[in-house]
């Protein structure tokens, strides 16, 4: 049993729904579940969508329109007659009446967002769905919120892992054993049984949920790109192709930034040693990347570029000139878990902690808010985070990728430079 997992690039027109068909008919046979994202942009465009409901913005009619288009656009050049059509049509008219309605006083933000924004997923699978099976690739829809079952955190959502893989396993394999299930990446249900997310780019950790509670024997995810390379081809021309990686060495380059696979994917894959193949969907005849147990050391002298853009700079300097040691990084460390913020790159000084992080303003507000009683903040935005793998002595490369920026931070450890640069 394989899982595939197809991306919102390579779903995002009626011809690329094609390319799809053409990648799939070229498989060899066997059970397969399908996991799909939301087509091209448009999850950027419900998000859109959630904050004219949720601020009761005229432009709302305006964005559900574009939504409708854009579907209605595909359907069309893919020749799904108005029969088959009908069920997209279903979905776009449950999304209108729900922004039609006067928004509920009481719920918030994140919840609205995942009432609203798993309809790109559940469109999106719809219309590949019901393309395949008009050309003859027989498949079944299902809906993943019946099985990854989720805490109930909007848009954040932890896999409840003892819910999910019994269901999965009792009622979802023995009808991908039978024919070809597609079902939708990102999206999920917590126990109070409405929807949740798991964090934008999600769709590529779904797979991996399903794939671990399925004992799969590999994941693919189709990308635009050949694989994973050492840096991301539309920033660097001569990025190159990294054919294997050990899994340890795929969880640090996702986790610096390496968006191809979402961070989150490799941890359920490597513990049950399911290999990860990514590969692309424009050539699928190429090898592309195998993410493996034993493919450890792989990336060797290959140096990477990771690039992490919209950095927030912080500085935290005690308001009492006590020493940043254990009780002040206990509360600078607590305020980022409270505010939900990631660090990407610390420093301390006697007196002095700086961080760089990639928050919305809420949650910046929210750890600001957390540190000003105790400590004097500064912070400022537009910083880039670098992070070179297999670091060499050789600055040309480096030097080229700096360019003519300051450096605001700077950190080295024997397999990793890390740069925080700004204009
Ligand atoms: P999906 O269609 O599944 O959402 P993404 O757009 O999230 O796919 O991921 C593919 C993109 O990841 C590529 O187009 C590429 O620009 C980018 N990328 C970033 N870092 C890398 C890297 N190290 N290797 C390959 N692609 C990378
Ligand atoms: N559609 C979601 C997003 O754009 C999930 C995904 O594509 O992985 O973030
Ligand atoms: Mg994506």
């Amino acid at each position: 049993m394989r899982v595939f997992k197809f991306g919102g690039a390579s779903v995002k027109s009626a011809e690329a729904v094609r390319n799809v068909a053409h990648v799939l008919q070229r498989q060899s046979d066997g059970p397969l579940l399908i996991v799909t994202s939301a087509m091209g942009k448009i999850t950027n465009k419900l998000e859109l969508l959630v904050d004219a409901y949720f601020h009761s913005k005229e432009t709302k009619k305006m964005i559900l329109e574009d939504v409708r288009s854009f579907h209605q656009e595909i359907t069309a050049g893919l020749q799904i007659d108005e029969f088959d059509y009908y069920e997209v049509e279903n979905l776009l008219i449950e999304l209108e009446c729900i922004i039609e309605k006067k928004r509920d006083e009481s719920s918030s933000y994140d919840t609205e967002y995942d009432r609203i924004v798993p309809f790109g997923e559940l469109i999106s699978t719809k219309i590949v769905s019901t393309y395949l099976n008009k050309i003859g690739y027989k498949n079944r829809w299902i809906d993943a919120r019946n099985f990854v079952i989720t805490t109930s955190k909007n848009r954040a959502a932890n896999v409840l892992w003892d819910e999910s893989v019994p269901l999965i396993n009792s009622s979802l394999k023995p009808l991908v054993e039978r024919q070809t299930v597609i079902t939708q990446g990102f999206i999920g249900r917590g126990l109070n049984h409405k929807n949740t997310t798991l964090g934008r780019e999600g769709s590529d950790y779904s797979a991996a949920i399903f794939a671990y509670a399925l004992d799969a024997e590999s994941v693919t995810i189709w990308k635009d790109v050949d694989g994973v390379m050492n840096g991301d081809p539309r920033r660097f021309d001569d990025a190159v192709l990294i054919p294997k990686l050990s899994y340890n060495e795929a969880i640090e380059l996702a986790y610096y930034g390496a968006s191809v696979i979402h961070p989150k994917t490799i941890q359920p894959l490597k513990n049950k040693d399911i290999p990860l193949y990514v590969k692309s969907f424009i050539d699928p005849s190429m090898p592309g990347t195998v993410v493996l147990e034993n493919a450890s050391r792989t990336l060797n002298e290959t140096q990477c570029y990771i690039v992490k853009e919209n950095q927030s700079l912080i500085k935290i300097a005690s308001k009492d000139f006590s020493f940043i040691v254990e009780d002040n990084l206990e509360l600078i460390f607590n305020a980022f878990n409270k505010a939900g913020i990631q660090l990407n790159l610390m420093q301390n000084s006697a007196i002095s902690f700086m961080a760089c992080f990639n928050a919305d303003e809420l949650k910046r507000n929210a750890l600001i808010d957390l540190l000003e009683s105790k400590f004097d903040v500064e912070w400022s935005m537009g910083y880039t985070l670098l992070t070179v793998f297999n670091y060499s002595d050789d600055k040309n490369q480096l030097d080229k990728v700096v360019a003519s920026r300051k450096i605001a931070l700077e950190q080295k450890s024997s397999s990793a430079l890390q740069l925080l640069l700004v204009d």
